[in-house]
């Protein structure tokens, strides 16, 4: 019988249904550029994969996570289209499980309750760095006879329970992105503290390292998908999987988020949060674009300008650089304008019209709205010009440096007084474009002055500013709110 070999697309859907990856955002802040790009690569995994991505919540710093936050991540995720396809995890409420892995941990002998006080741990980081050593905790607890334990304990000690490493242990994986990764135990610090402190008789609050292989584990997560900066916790999170016996995930870390100095993308630079981009005016479609480019390359023949939905086909660790990459403003600036550019004038005022609406401005139809946005949407880079750039429409301009300059000159008034006469005395309201054309030629040839002279000074007059968009599609605009001849007037 012949033996039937099956398919590529059945092996990769075999592969595809094993893929678990998960974004562990913790609530102490608003979603981070740099979180949101994990978020990102990891969904784009999933989906290429044909796998699941999930969310857990990492709030067990319970004093600083917040329901704000919380919220505020998942309105970034979605607002960027990255999907979760389970209910979110929430770690606090797993603490249970967390302590009983504690537990297992201190009766197999692989962790111990350490009561060293703090004050003794500085004099002892102390004398390390007097002698020039990195600071790290020196076991010094991890053989404690049951007598000095008892003693520690009736003296009203409460220690925190540590995981033993073992120096000489070497730790290897094989990174997605860094390829492979070896770790020599005598980097990560000593023993490492895996509960807080509590009394000797309970199990103080779970840390990190801990709950993140308890949760990753019942999660069932294939690949672990997370910013360089957790290598070392990647080393350390090995070291638990192995003591407690459990499946280790293949790992991936991305390369960090540089400001243009080089540094490490922080507060400092002014917006960090995918929420200070929205309200910048920058479209989810860039910044789910943008972010996808930072750190990846897209393989040759793809555009850069895509939509996130339509790369993951061929979004590829393998495309991912182990550089850091640099956060460029300008790129961003022009995949934004592009996404602006694209736009249907109908979405472009869906976008507008609350920010329209918070400064009072109502639109006198859906059809203007439409037309203006027409007008505006070519010089856009953000969706925020849209409304800095209909300001004049809406309200009475102030007069520019360079406006004020205009109307000084000689002929400006006496061309503006001639519009004025004639549009009320010939024109209907309001005007149309062949009417404003007429007029403005109107005014040039009997004023006798240059054209640019006759549109400057009505530009002037009108938006308060020499530069804008097209002056007659402007004017007509603005004609159909009656507010021409009286902004005329008013320069007079
Ligand atoms: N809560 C951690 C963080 O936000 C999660 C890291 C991880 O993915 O394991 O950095």
């Amino acid at each position: 019988m012949r033996v039937r070999i099956p398919s590529v697309p059945y092996l990769n859907r075999l592969r595809a249904l094993k893929v678990r990856v998960r974004l562990a955002p913790s609530p102490t802040g608003t979603l981070h550029l740099g979180t949101a790009r994990t978020a990102l690569f990891n969904w784009l995994f999933a989906k290429k994969e044909g796998g699941t991505f999930l969310l857990r919540i990492e709030d067990t710093d319970l004093e600083r996570s917040k329901d704000e936050y919380v919220k505020n991540i998942f309105e970034g995720l979605n607002w960027l289209g990255i999907n979760w396809n389970e209910p979110p995890i929430i770690q606090s409420e797993r603490v249970n499980e967390h302590k009983q892995i504690i537990e297992t941990l201190i009766n197999k002998g692989f962790a111990y309750r350490c009561y060293a006080s703090e004050s003794e741990l500085d004099e002892m980081r102390e004398t390390q760095k007097k002698n020039g050593l990195a600071p790290r905790y020196d076991n010094r607890h991890r053989d404690l006879t049951q007598e000095q334990e008892s003693n520690f304990i009736k003296a009203g000690r409460e220690p925190v329970i540590r995981f033993k490493i073992n120096d000489q242990k070497l730790i290897s994986w094989n990174d997605l992105i860094r390829g492979k990764m070896n770790w020599s135990g005598k980097d990560l610090g000593g023993d490492m503290v895996i509960a807080r402190r509590a009394p000797a008789d309970s199990i103080g609050d779970p840390l990190y390292n801990l709950v993140v292989v308890a949760d990753d584990s019942s999660m069932k997560i294939s690949h672990v998908i997370r910013g360089e900066d957790h290598l070392a916790n990647t080393a350390k999170q090995i070291l638990l999987y192995e003591a407690l016996d459990l499946k280790i995930p293949i790992f991936a870390h991305t390369p960090l988020i540089l400001n243009s100095e080089g540094k490490k993308l922080s507060k400092r630079d002014g917006v960090t949060s995918i929420s200070d981009f929205k309200e910048m005016g920058y479209t989810s479609e860039a910044m789910a674009n943008y972010m996808t480019l930072l750190g990846w390359s897209v393989p040759d023949g793809i555009n850069e300008r895509f939509k996130i939905s339509e790369i993951s086909e061929v979004f590829s660790f393998e495309k991912v650089n182990k550089a850091s990459a640099k956060f460029d403003w300008d790129k961003l600036n022009w995949l934004n304008s592009q996404v602006i550019h694209e736009m249907n004038p109908k979405t472009l005022l869906d976008n507008l019209e609350p920010l329209f609406k918070k400064n009072g401005w109502e639109l006198p139809s859906k059809e203007w709205g439409i037309n203006l946005v027409e007008l505006l949407g070519p010089s856009m880079v953000l969706i925020n010009d849209g409304v800095d750039q209909a300001k004049p429409f809406f309200e009475e301009p102030t007069l520019s440096t360079d406006g004020k300059k205009q109307l000084e000159i000689k002929e400006a008034k006496q061309v503006l007084n001639f519009i004025l006469e004639n549009l009320k005395k010939s024109y209907s309201s309001p005007i149309d474009d062949t009417e404003a054309v007429n007029l403005i030629n109107q005014a040039t040839k009997i004023c006798e002055v240059k054209k640019g002279l006759v549109m400057k000074s009505l530009r002037v007059a009108l938006f308060g500013t020499l530069n804008g968009p097209d002056l007659i599609k402007s004017w007509v605009l603005l004609s159909r709110f009656s507010k021409d001849s009286s902004r005329i007037s008013r320069v007079l």
